[in-house]
């Protein structure tokens, strides 16, 4: 996660919301509530790269519906995405089991409980 750190964060990124027809939300939703009965209106712009020097390396465009960029500025609400297979998932504060900065809405992983798993499981297998 230390890789991966939080530079800046645009929403409304007028020029990329052109391409937005006919993609949907690109964040997790609720299997009762699937992510194609949510459209994207915008994108969640991240850059990242070595907080040191300040340089974005890369940049990470994920199209987000309505209803998650709302989130998104809920501070009750915290996103943790992975960088490696854009899983995501949503952490609700008041109900989370470790404590979050009051200041961190997102987190970035580069390798989420998931992944480590999948990893785990090939490195057990090339073992033999
Ligand atoms: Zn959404
Ligand atoms: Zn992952």
């Amino acid at each position: 996660m230390d890789d991966f750190t939080l530079l800046d964060r645009s929403l409304n990124d007028a020029m990329a919301r052109i391409e937005l027809e006919g993609l949907n939300c690109g964040l997790k939703h609720s299997v009762d509530d699937p992510v194609e009965n949510h459209k994207a209106v915008d994108y969640l712009c991240q850059n990242m790269g070595n907080l040191k020097t300040k340089v974005p390396t890369s940049q990470i465009k994920i199209p987000v519906c309505a209803e998650c960029v709302e989130a998104l500025y809920d501070p009750n609400w915290i996103l943790a995405y992975c960088m490696y297979c854009n899983r995501s998932q949503w952490i609700y504060r008041p109900l989370a089991k470790n404590e979050y900065p009051e200041e961190n809405g997102m987190y970035w992983m580069d390798l989420c409980p998931f992944c480590a798993e999948v990893m785990d499981e090939y490195k057990e297998d090339s073992d033999e």
